[in-house]
């Protein structure tokens, strides 16, 4: 895909700080961190989104994380991490190019995470009959 910006950095036709990558995976520096060394990791072929990924390539995806985690934990003293994927425009998914963010964490560091709201009686076992009948 040669307007994909990710894609260009597997082809290292776009410059990237890489850390690490395997056959399927690549990862490197977010350019705009929520704390230096926030790593993103991404498959090398092309998927557009999570659900789009084939689960075997997430399994790698993953795995690389899990590798990558303490090592950027110990690299740049931060006790402790996110990991996040979003999946769609509406949910924040910048980049059409499946990438899992590995977020290095400290206390106070600024960054916020979701509000979360109560459910108005009978919602909740409402939604879930919903979800549950979806499957
Ligand atoms: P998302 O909002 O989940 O699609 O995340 C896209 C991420 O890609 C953002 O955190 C950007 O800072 C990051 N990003 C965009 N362009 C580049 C680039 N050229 N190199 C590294 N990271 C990038
Ligand atoms: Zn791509």
């Amino acid at each position: 895909m040669d307007n994909c910006l990710f894609c260009r950095i597997v082809a290292r036709s776009m410059p990237a700080e890489i850390v690490y990558e395997n056959n399927q995976t690549l990862a490197f520096l977010d350019i705009k961190p929520v704390n230096p060394g926030h790593v993103l990791v991404i498959p090398k072929n092309h998927y557009a989104d999570f659900v789009s990924t084939p689960s075997s390539v997430l399994e790698e995806i993953v795995a690389v994380a899990q590798k990558l985690a303490p090592v950027i934990l110990a690299a740049t003293g931060s006790p402790a991490f996110n990991i996040g994927v979003n999946n769609g425009k509406e949910a924040g998914q910048v980049v059409s190019h499946m990438h899992l963010h590995v977020m290095p964490r400290h206390a106070d560091d600024g960054h916020e995470m979701w509000h979360g709201r109560e459910y108005t009686p009978g919602e909740m076992a409402r939604v879930a009959g919903e979800i549950r009948g979806q499957l």
